[in-house]
């Protein structure tokens, strides 16, 4: 086994690293594992923000027309990019507000239940927005979350869901499910699911199939067109690093471009060509755009375009293919230096699983909480999710195999310390 000095060495996507500020602690670079809650900051924001603050000051108005990025048609160059990041047309995405403003937006048109069909299905312990949002779509159309908000509980020993457990659900409750609304990444257990084939499943019962790609987004190389969903939201703050609150994508898929859905309209998802016309009557624009209600906060954008620009010079596949071995290197560390103190939690195939590895601490909250607060006095930032489980989630465009080993060295000799049961 090659050593971990020796496996960044190897890296061929080493450089990126560079092009990010790493936080620091007692003089050096922290050991950031933290992308899946705020991904680190690109170097070139700084000058991006700054010229957008230059041509609003030099320019007034007219940078929307002569800017040096031209404010009126910012959004395209985000657009192709995050079309190519989370693989669907350009027509297909849009980058606008925050995630769950966006799945609220995307069920107006997306979750239309009637009497014999009002269920939303989702994942037991989703994560809270995404729950709240759910229920309060159901409560919106008169319906009752108590019988019309199915939550599928895991069945796996870890915690983690089977595809039998989507399956059962789906021929017991299909019938009267509306909206099947799912995680791409599960937050807490860092399970991956197969998009293409819960929405294959999902659509053989006549469900509409919604995808919450919050920790799928710039973590795994999604073929979001090719799944077939009717529709997915993300936010871009976490493995996108575009900075806090950072403006949001959206997917709708291309079947749906020009159909004429119920929605939420403003006059920024009206059709380009007669926009400016300012007549009362609504067009929507073809495709996701159609969605946007206002004129985009071009301050928010700009750290996004920045952040998309490394993801299409670093290539989605090549940062998974550093990703599964940077991630898989942690995971075999963990088995041989500290297998006594954490059991990941995430499923052990590639396939089913992200950067993130969930560890639970054995002995329960107390300890676990010991342990998290060990490694954050030595600058290893992960998070902490209760009541038992660190999240660490080793990202390729940032990341380094010495990182994976300073946190499993900290681990280990925690664990053989005066703290050790
Ligand atoms: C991070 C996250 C959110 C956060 O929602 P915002 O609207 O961006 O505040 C929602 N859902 C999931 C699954 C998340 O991981």
């Amino acid at each position: 086994m090659n050593t971990a000095a020796e496996l960044d060495a190897a890296d061929p996507l080493r450089h990126f690293r560079e092009r990010f500020h790493i936080p620091q602690h007692d003089g050096q670079d922290q050991a950031y594992f933290c992308g899946n809650s705020l991904g680190l900051q690109p170097r070139g924001v700084r000058a991006a923000l700054m010229q957008e603050l230059d041509d609003w000051s030099e320019l007034g108005v007219e940078a929307h027309f002569r800017g040096k990025q031209p404010w009126m048609p910012y959004h395209e160059s985000v657009r192709d990019a995050l079309a190519q990041v989370v693989g669907a047309l350009p027509v297909e995405v849009v980058a606008m507000n925050s995630l769950t403003a966006n799945l609220h937006l995307l069920m107006v048109s997306f979750y239309r239940p009637t009497r014999e069909r009002p269920a939303i299905l989702i994942e037991a312990g989703a994560f809270p927005s995404d729950h709240h949002a759910v229920a309060s779509q159901i409560r919106f159309h008169g319906f009752d979350p108590a019988t019309d908000l199915i939550t599928l509980a895991p069945d796996e020993p870890a915690g983690t869901i089977s595809m039998q457990a989507i399956e059962r659900v789906l021929a017991e409750h299909g019938h009267r499910i509306a909206l099947v609304l799912w995680p791409g990444v599960q937050y807490r257990t860092g399970q991956a699911f197969d998009l293409k084939e819960i929405a294959r499943l999902a659509h053989a019962r006549g469900c509409t199939v919604g995808y919450d790609l919050a920790h799928g987004a710039g973590n795994l190389p999604l073929q979001l067109h090719d799944s077939g969903a009717d529709f997915a939201a993300w936010c871009s703050y976490k493995y996108l690093n575009a900075g806090p609150g950072a403006v949001a994508g959206a997917f709708v898929h291309e079947r749906h471009a020009r159909a004429e859905l119920p929605r939420f309209a403003g006059w920024w998802g009206h059709d380009q060509a007669t926009r400016f016309r300012m007549g009362p009557e609504f067009v929507p624009t073809p495709g996701a755009e159609g969605w946007q209600l206002s004129n985009p906060p071009i301050l928010a954008l700009a750290p996004l375009r920045v952040s998309l620009d490394l993801y299409a010079e670093a290539g989605m596949d090549r940062l998974r293919a550093k990703s599964e071995k940077l991630t898989g290197y942690l995971e075999t560390q963990i088995a041989q230096h500290c297998p006594q103190t954490l059991q990941v939690v995430t499923p052990a195939e590639p396939a089913r699983r992200g950067c993130q590895l969930s560890l639970r601490v054995a002995g329960g909250r107390e300890r676990g909480r010991a342990l998290f607060e060990h490694l954050a006095a030595r600058g290893i930032v992960g998070d902490w999710r209760e009541p038992d489980v660190i999240r660490i989630s080793p990202v390729p465009l940032y990341n380094r195999y010495a990182d994976v080993d300073r946190f499993v060295a900290a681990v280990a000799a925690w664990s053989q310390g005066p703290a050790a049961p």
